[in-house]
């Protein structure tokens, strides 16, 4: 009761798409009944946790945040979905994202973008009167980051204990660190996504968004698991419920970290205005550093040199995979369907110009353009190489005995919303995912975590980096360091 009267509080947020008020009161009941009756109770249940519209919930819309897949209702639950509800969650509802989570921002969804709450705390509010350029109060909040920002507002709000995101290439990461909250990705594989709305397929995962490293642990032990229907979960065997050990002492750990040289990213975006990465971010970044190396834990450099090129390289294998995931959207089998009976050709072209916005449209069409037989070699199929180079990176950095990578999340706070989308949401995107994309074309699991709170009083978080299903480990140093 008190999360869904938080939720109506907080509309203004713009969180949720669909709130599933009488779902959630109706489990909540069962889940009562189950505890009164002495029956035996799943690791979930009674937790109110929140769900991206981007995974399939039986009964309930599922619009990507897309025209597209407006009243959209699927048939059938994601797995992952399933699995919370097997453990006796309590589904809240659908949160809001970027269009089909192309973005990392959340404020290029259908339904209006996500306002971050931390734009409402009092000491952020102190410090926008301060200055004498700040707008007026209405249209002076943050972005939450994305694509799951929604989710992350959800949580940071206190709306629901914990929510799914997805990740492909920093989508739960990077609102986790601009919302103050735990963001992880689990190793590729070991979480279904089966039903989850596909971005990239070789690179998505759902994503936990939580309060703390625990809690994402648990939900982590609900979730993790091979199934029938997701070819590419691996069999690997985990504990459950999944508990982190209280790790008393980091003399053994090796903590890498890796040299960033953004100079050579400018190769390819000349022109574009790459930000340096935040005096406070490094800092505590830094900092962080300092305190592992103080409690004995060996701290080295490593070098991650074909990472410069992880941008690229994601963008063109994102999109090569957008252009054929899109397809599926042609107006005949779900979703959205245009008046125009000319032709079937003319039905596709204008459901898909009225469903898709657009950067969907873009990608779709930069994705076919790189797949053109005479482009394919070029484009798709060297980009496959980086990709594994970019690979390679890791594995080479985890074999001179690193045990996890530390790096930042994002390269700075939350920014007001003005001022992100005055440039080219594209450009912006691309570049904020500097710190998380490699990591997805790697397969590997990552975690940010809250660090501190920076001069404006806004949180920020430094990521995690682990080896391929060493989830647990990963979990328990960023346990530690929280
Ligand atoms: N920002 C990246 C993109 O737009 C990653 C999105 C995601 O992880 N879903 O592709």
């Amino acid at each position: 009761q008190k999360c869904l009267s938080l939720i109506k509080k907080t509309k203004f947020l713009n969180a949720y798409i669909t709130v599933s008020e009488e779902v959630a009161l109706k489990q909540a009941e069962e889940s009562e009944k189950r505890y009164k009756n002495g029956q035996s109770l799943g690791d979930l249940d009674g937790i109110p946790i929140a769900v991206k519209d981007n995974f399939s919930t039986s009964g309930i819309e599922t619009t990507c945040a897309s025209n597209m897949l407006k009243g959209y209702i699927p048939p059938y639950n994601a797995t992952v979905v399933q699995k919370l509800l097997d453990q006796g969650a309590l589904l809240m509802g659908k949160t809001n994202l970027d269009e089909f989570a192309m973005g990392s921002g959340s404020t290029d969804g259908v339904f209006g973008p996500v306002k971050n709450p931390w734009s409402y705390s009092k000491q952020y509010r102190e410090k926008r009167k301060q200055n004498p350029h700040s707008e007026n109060e209405d249209s002076d909040w943050l972005i939450t980051g994305g694509s799951s920002g929604g989710s992350a507002a959800a949580v940071s709000a206190f709306t629901c204990y914990a929510a799914l995101g997805s990740d492909t290439g920093g989508s739960t990461r990077n609102p986790a660190a601009h919302c103050g909250l735990v963001g992880f990705k689990p190793s590729y594989g070991l979480v279904s996504r089966h039903g989850l709305i596909p971005l990239v397929n070789s690179m998505d995962v759902p994503g936990i968004l939580t309060r703390c490293v625990d809690d994402a642990a648990i939900v982590l032990g609900a979730l993790a698991g091979p199934d029938p229907r997701d070819s590419t979960t691996v069999h690997e065997p985990i504990n459950k419920p999944f508990m982190l050990p209280s790790l008393a002492d980091v003399s053994k750990l090796c903590i890498g970290i890796p040299k960033f040289q953004f100079c050579i990213l400018t190769f390819c975006y000349k022109e574009y205005l790459v930000p340096e990465l935040s005096s406070e971010v490094q800092s505590l970044w830094s900092k962080a550093a300092d305190l592992f190396e103080s409690e004995g834990a060996k701290v080295i450099e490593v070098s991650l040199p074909h990472t410069s090129y992880s941008i690229v390289c994601y963008h063109v294998l994102c999109t090569s995979e957008v252009a054929s995931n899109m397809a599926r959207f042609d107006g005949l089998q779900y979703g959205h369907r245009c008046d125009i009976d000319v032709s079937t050709e003319a039905m596709y072209a204008a459901t898909r110009r009225e469903g898709f916005n657009d950067v969907v449209r873009g990608r779709i069409l930069s994705g076919n353009f790189f797949l053109l037989k005479e482009n394919y070699e070029n484009y798709f199929v060297k980009a496959q190489k980086v990709r594994r180079l970019i690979a390679n990176d890791f594995v080479n950095a985890f074999n001179s005995g690193v045990d996890v990578l530390l790096t930042p999340t994002t390269l700075s706070e939350a920014v007001p919303y003005l001022e992100f989308i005055k440039e080219d949401n594209r450009t912006r995107s691309a570049q904020d995912d500097i710190f998380t994309q490699a990591v997805n074309m790697a397969g590997l699991p990552a975690v940010s975590i809250p660090v501190a709170l920076s001069n404006q009083g806004l949180p920020i978080g430094l990521q995690f980096i682990g080896r391929a299903f060493c989830d647990q480990q990963l979990l328990t140093v960023a346990k530690w360091f929280e």
